[in-house]
């Protein structure tokens, strides 16, 4: 099948990673999508490698293991914008080691000297930091050097696209619900602001604290101070209230960013799904779909291993032919 064009839509992390692992199996690869970046949910994200909101467990730490090791080799492109930087969970109860922590580097518990004020426990890990503005740049200009066609194009039906391919790759984030009517996915609205850089932070994620979602992402242009996790709200639009409430509990976390400037607000919808959707669904005797989408707030962190995955679903596909 190597002559025969594969589709993919959504060009998000998921179609532009996808997109790139075919293309370097030599196959031929286009990307249809309705918003390409810097447009999509994936330009949004802040983005740290973390499994969060993403089911189920088992698969998704070994998508993730497999991802950690690609950024890891990413780290050696400057233009990809991936760097490793040390991410902080406090908590304000003692907890066991979490589950994901056999895929990260330098695993360890924080020192209580580490916590801030009114938390008890809490683990530190290396992790992957992964400037979106640059990374998807990135992913856009590897993939379109490899020869992959990109294109700004809604697809309404599959059906009506399945007799020009043999296979297609289903890559449409929360975009799948209308494409496919799947009412099993579900947006997880997240807000978030960008303020000016604070010299020597490293990363923060407290999610389980009474206040709500909370981090902190140093980046290159700024730092990413969040968040929100509001499920099934479809709402775009920056609620003002509401950055004041993540600016304060970031404050809580780290004091030194009380003289940041605001530089941005943002609004992206996450897409929650009770587990990822990956599979290949024969959609008729010439065609056949295969679903990479509902990754959640973690997009990134399983984008490598999903891609390596599905390239083993159309390899099996085109065997069958
Ligand atoms: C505030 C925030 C912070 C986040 N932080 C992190 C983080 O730190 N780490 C992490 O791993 N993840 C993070 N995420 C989650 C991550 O952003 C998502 O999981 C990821 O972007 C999903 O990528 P995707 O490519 O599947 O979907 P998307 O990026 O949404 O891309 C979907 C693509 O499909 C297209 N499309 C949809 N419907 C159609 C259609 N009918 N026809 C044609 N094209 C269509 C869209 O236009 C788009 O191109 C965060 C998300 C948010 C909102």
């Amino acid at each position: 099948m190597n002559d025969q064009e594969v589709l993919i839509i959504g060009c998000g992390v998921s179609g532009l990673s996808c997109g790139i692992r075919l293309l370097q199996r030599g196959l031929r690869v286009r990307i249809v999508a309705r918003e390409l970046p810097p447009q999509t949910t994936s330009d949004v994200a802040a983005a740290i490698w973390y499994p969060y909101r993403a089911y189920p467990e088992e698969r998704v730490l070994a998508w993730s293991a497999a991802s950690f090791q690609e950024f890891l080799r990413l780290t050696a492109v400057p233009a990809a914008g991936i760097s490793l930087t040390t991410l902080m969970e406090p908590y304000q109860w003692p907890v066991a080691d979490p589950w994901w922590h056999t895929a990260v580097h330098h695993f360890r518990r924080a020192a209580a000297a580490e916590l801030p004020p009114g938390y008890v426990d809490g683990y530190v890990a290396e992790v992957p930091l992964i400037e979106t503005p640059l990374y998807m740049n990135y992913l856009m200009t590897w993939c379109q050097a490899l020869g992959g066609l990109i294109e700004q194009q809604e697809v309404a039906d599959l059906t009506a696209v399945a007799g020009q391919y043999p296979v297609i790759i289903n890559c449409a984030g929360l975009g799948a619900r209308e494409l496919l009517g799947d009412a099993t996915l579900y947006p997880i609205r997240g807000q978030i602001m960008r303020v000016t850089a604070v010299p020597g932070l490293h990363a923060w994620i407290d999610e389980h604290s009474d206040r709500g979602l909370t981090y902190i992402i140093p980046r290159r242009d700024g730092v990413i101070l969040g968040g929100t996790v509001q499920v099934g709200d479809w709402h775009m639009a920056v609620d003002r209230e509401t950055a004041v409430t993540i600016r304060q509990n970031c404050l809580q976390l780290e004091p030194r960013l009380g003289d940041a400037t605001i530089l941005e607000h943002c609004v992206g919808l996450r897409p929650g799904r009770p587990a990822v959707r990956l599979e290949a669904q024969p959609l008729s005797p010439a065609c056949t779909v295969i679903h990479n989408y509902g990754h959640g707030g973690a997009g990134f962190t399983l984008s490598w291993g999903c891609a390596d995955e599905v390239m083993v679903l159309v390899e099996a596909v085109s065997g069958k032919r």
